[in-house]
């Protein structure tokens, strides 16, 4: 036999993860049986055509991918606003792309531009108009703290209404507020007590 043959054979390592033959059921690594053991009950049932939910659960989930933005822009933001509804950014493929003209069919406000002192009664009112539960995102540095014009004719929104979500940059490009509405999602999403306020109890 030539000498290679046998240095190989002498440096040859010992299999650390050799395959468990005393186990009956053992046709591989223990590392399939470990995930198969980890899967939760949901995830078997699901793999079955049984879906568990809960009504909170199933509110949260349509209102999440159903909302349904005001057409409503302030200042040089709402262009950005306007290029993340068409076709390039798309938020359809997100469920938000049915910008409403009426306040009363809207429950998503962008603040997309600077809020001047003259404005804010006119926000609040529209938002006061917006059907339960409504949510807002404070679209750009301007919106968020009057930005580069910090003088006495502005203010920072959440002066004048509750936010959600604040987007920074002047302007945040599409997909920031595209990342917005995601956040806001996760959000709605995770909510509580959706039932009892659909039903007003
Ligand atoms: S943040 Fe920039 S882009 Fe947006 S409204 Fe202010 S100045 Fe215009």
């Amino acid at each position: 036999m030539p000498s290679w043959h046998n240095e190989r054979s002498m440096s040859a390592a010992p299999i650390d993860n050799a395959i468990d033959f005393s186990t009956p059921l053992a046709s591989t690594g223990v590392d399939l049986f470990a995930r198969i053991d980890n899967e939760t009950m949901e995830q078997q049932l699901l793999q079955s055509g049984v879906v568990m939910t809960t009504i909170d659960g199933v509110i949260n989930w349509g209102r999440k991918n159903s909302i349904w933005p005001m057409a409503f822009g302030l200042a040089c933001c709402a262009i950005e606003m306007m290029s993340m509804s068409a076709s390039r950014f798309d938020i359809s493929r997100f469920g938000a792309e049915v910008f409403r003209g009426s306040p009363r069919q809207s429950d998503l406000m962008f603040i997309a531009g600077r809020v001047s002192n003259k404005m804010a009664p006119v926000i609040r009112h529209l938002y006061q108009q917006m059907p339960e539960p409504k949510w807002v995102i404070s679209m750009g540095a301007c919106a968020t703290s009057t930005g580069v014009f910090n003088n006495y004719a502005l203010i920072p929104v959440n002066q004048v209404i509750p936010v959600d979500v604040f987007v920074p940059g002047c302007p945040p490009r599409p997909e920031q507020l595209i990342h917005a509405v995601m956040m806001l999602q996760e959000k709605i999403g995770n909510s509580a007590g959706a039932t009892r306020q659909a039903l007003n109890l």
